[in-house]
């Protein structure tokens, strides 16, 4: 399928030297101390057969997906997204922490704008554009998802980018554009969880309009 050979073409990706000299060089934190850190660009994951819902994040984290090898997957934004995707119904289990955790997700294909871990979760406007232009875009034409759910402003950017459409985010709201209806949630982020701006509930109202939308 597209998948095999887009993922075996991704994964040897060096196009952004900066974020190419993070991924590798990031220390491990202590409690990860006998992981074998991923260190490369991070695999989306999903229902390949059936992904209506294309769901958006920014970038892996350092010790989330780069750590671990698949997309949110073993950092505090997975737990909070799949505690969400459980209580709508999309996933097999609460939670994301390994490639081999067995979690199963029906009907959404996770994903997101830049594939490698930059310092401090901010990638640069360069790396945002090389990242749409090699893999995103081409991701979005290839998966021909009914729903796109973007977690936060630079997802967002990131899909505006690949569409070549003009926006603005919006906290709940959404933008159609050809037949695709695109949904805006803040990004999963302790800074926005812990504080109360996205509570689980939100996120999954979210995840319910889109379903409703797609058709899941
Ligand atoms: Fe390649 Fe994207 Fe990683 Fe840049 S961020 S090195 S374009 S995979």
């Amino acid at each position: 399928s597209w998948y095999n050979d887009f993922i075996g073409r991704l994964v040897q990706c060096r196009a952004c030297p900066r974020l190419v000299s993070y991924r590798e060089s990031v220390k491990p934190l202590p409690r990860f101390m006998n992981d074998d850190y991923w260190r490369r660009p991070v695999p989306p994951w999903g229902d390949l057969g059936n992904a209506r819902i294309m769901i958006v994040g920014l970038a892996p984290a350092a010790h989330g997906g780069n750590r671990t090898g698949r997309m949110f997957t073993g950092d505090s934004s997975a737990q909070f997204l799949f505690r969400a995707l459980y209580e709508a119904g999309l996933s097999s289990k609460p939670y994301s922490i390994s490639r081999n955790d067995g979690v199963t997700i029906k009907c959404v294909y996770i994903t997101s704008v830049v594939k490698c871990a930059p310092p401090n979760n901010r990638p640069n406007n360069e790396e945002i554009h090389t990242c749409v232009s090699n893999w995103f875009r081409y991701e979005l034409e290839h998966v021909r998802p009914r729903a796109i759910v973007a977690l936060g402003h630079i997802a967002f950017l990131g899909i505006k980018l690949a569409l070549g459409i003009k926006a603005e985010f919006k906290h709940g709201g959404y933008i159609d554009f050809n037949g695709v209806r695109i949904f805006m949630s803040y990004h999963p982020s302790p800074r926005n969880t812990n504080t109360g701006r996205l509570r689980i509930e939100d996120l999954v109202m979210i995840l319910r309009m889109a379903m409703e939308y797609a058709g899941c």
